[in-house]
């Protein structure tokens, strides 16, 4: 298994991610990260496009778990409320001990388990040190100028994964 920050699979956006393709590769635990990847940095609600395809994923048996490096409780339990889903802030990506910790609290084998996220150097990187599948969607907001350079630097990352 790579451990340089390739994602494994490539989406557009969350919602994409559909349950058949879950379970096609067999991943039955997967965590989210929340800040432009189930809504941009000052969106305080998710969209309903993205609480339906929670609720479709959690219906097809597939368990969810918002893993944010995100600082704002407040706005993380939102979010996990809305998706119906258990979560986890103040993360601290690119390391793994967080994704570790919950997949062994949810008794998780690491080949059942995928992160999803939209930055190489926090969510495709921690998902490839705990020995998961990363999933890199496209970030849902490019108008903060430093994220958009931190983006670009990601390139020669992002241009690898199977696109879905
Ligand atoms: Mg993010």
């Amino acid at each position: 298994m790579s451990v340089l920050p390739f994602p494994e699979y490539k989406f557009r956006a969350v919602q994409d991610i559909s349950a058949d393709f879950l379970a096609r590769k067999s991943i039955e635990f997967l965590m989210l990260d929340l800040d432009n990847t189930l809504a941009p940095y000052k969106q305080a609600l998710p969209l309903s496009a993205v609480t339906d395809w929670a609720a479709a994923v959690r219906a097809s048996g597939v368990k969810l778990c918002i893993v944010s490096n995100s600082r704002k409780e407040k706005r993380v339990r939102i979010f996990a409320v809305m998706l119906e889903s258990p979560y986890v802030t103040r993360a601290g990506k690119p390391s793994p001990s967080k994704l570790l910790e919950v997949m062994r609290a949810g008794n998780v084998s690491p080949d059942k388990a995928a992160l999803v996220g939209d930055q190489i150097y926090t969510d495709v990187l921690s998902a490839r040190l705990a020995g998961i599948t990363p999933i890199l969607i496209s970030p849902m907001d490019l108008r903060n100028p430093l994220l958009a350079i931190r983006y670009a630097l990601e390139a020669p990352f992002r241009i690898r994964g199977r696109a879905e």
